[in-house]
């Protein structure tokens, strides 16, 4: 049997009627601080968004993944179907998110939640902890349009506590749910007002040069000075970038001697890897590893990764962003889709070869910055659209 889909201009009216219970919920979220690196904080946040997960009748299960703070996955839809994913007409969505933040604990002191306007501001409050509440309320809305009575579709929400350091804890339990999913939704900020159909894979470099320390006047001409020949390296790195190619790479840090008369034996430089097509992973770290001294004396360790692939704009996605585009048509809102250079848990659903739609959570501005804040009136329509493309799947 096929879902029938629930018109989205009912689910809209219902995404306003919860509007303050929404963005109740979402302050709630936000002033649980829960910065990646301290396990502690970001399990009680987990913890909270675990019980609004049962009361909306959620199966939850709270996953251990040490380091980090644990990883929430909630089911929703009937047994049956989530029992039975073999069964052609069976359909599982998988929503995506993070409670983690950038923030550490105490910044609700310089920079508390609150209401100025119409704009909502606090830490994590658009990255994304109103893509949280938008999920926990686009479930409450098809809980409140009882969809799910006979219904072929099992939604499992998918909340980690480490995506802002990398993922690590998260990434393996992240694709065995991604896998097989009908689609994966990322409640990630939008860009603009777009929902983001492409995101380049990340990685990071280092290289670390070892030469020979000398004394800057006595023995000049016996030193090997690392700090050149890491200057001489970085020239080399900089041209790996094409931009064409949506291929950039980027020095970040950089460090080495320690006396201004003695010719430093040590220098390193840290940077950033962006690549947008899959296939350009083992063409930069090839590039990376040819890299040779050029002063024979000096020794050159170079150690590339990649550890998010790109998120290219597949055409599972485009299929998922049309009909979100055709949905929102039904409001006159005129959605449209972006690509960013910024990598999301969706960069690994969508590697697996998962239609991945990204993006679909808050509008606002200043992630990871001090000015963070979302515009409240845009949650109304951007819940009930993530509602109704669930319940069209
Ligand atoms: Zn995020």
């Amino acid at each position: 049997m096929k879902n029938e889909s629930l018109p989205v201009r009912a689910l809209l009216a219902g995404a306003r009627k919860l509007m303050d219970e929404e963005v109740a919920l979402l302050k709630k979220l936000a002033l649980i601080e829960s910065p990646s690196d301290d396990a502690r904080a970001t399990k009680a946040c987990l913890e909270f968004a675990a019980t609004e997960a049962r009361k909306l009748g959620g199966r939850v299960k709270v996953h251990k993944a040490p380091p980090s703070g644990g990883i929430l996955s909630a089911e929703f839809g009937p047994r049956r179907v989530a029992k039975h994913l073999d069964n052609q007409a069976a359909k599982r969505i998988v929503l995506l998110g993070h409670l983690d933040t950038v923030w550490p604990i105490g910044t609700l002191k310089s920079m508390p939640v609150k209401q100025v306007g119409r704009k909502l501001h606090g830490p994590g409050v658009y990255d994304m902890k109103a893509g949280v509440a938008m999920a926990l309320t686009a479930l409450r809305l098809l809980n409140e349009a009882e969809y799910w009575r006979d219904s072929e579709c099992a939604v499992e929400l998918l909340l980690s506590t480490d995506e802002e350091i990398g993922s690590h804890a998260s990434r393996a339990l992240i694709e065995e749910k991604a896998r097989g999913a009908a689609a994966v939704y990322v409640l990630e900020p939008a860009q603009g007002l777009a929902y983001k159909t492409a995101r380049k894979g990340t990685g990071n470099w280092r290289i670390d040069v070892h030469g020979r320390a000398a004394h800057a006047g006595v023995d000049f001409e016996k030193g090997r000075n690392a700090i050149n020949e890491l200057a001489r390296q970085l020239e080399r790195v900089a041209e790996f970038t094409e931009l064409k190619r949506g291929l950039t790479v980027s020095a970040g840090l950089i460090g080495g001697g320690g006396k201004t008369n003695v010719v430093p034996a040590h220098a390193w430089a840290e940077g950033d890897i962006r690549i947008s097509k899959k296939a350009d992973a083992a063409r930069i770290l090839a590039k990376f590893r040819k890299l040779k001294p050029i002063d024979k004396d000096c020794l050159l360790e170079v150690a590339p990764e990649i550890n998010r692939p790109p998120m290219e704009r597949t055409r599972g996605t485009v299929k998922l962003f049309e009909r979100a585009r055709e949905l929102a048509r039904e409001l006159d809102w005129d959605l449209t889709e972006a690509a960013t250079g910024g990598a999301s848990d969706g960069n690994f659903t969508s590697a697996l070869g998962v239609a991945t739609l990204d993006g679909m959570g808050a509008v606002g501005l200043g992630a990871h910055a001090v000015h963070e804040q979302i515009e409240l009136d845009e949650l109304p329509r951007r819940t009930a659209l993530v509602a109704a493309l669930i319940a069209a799947q």
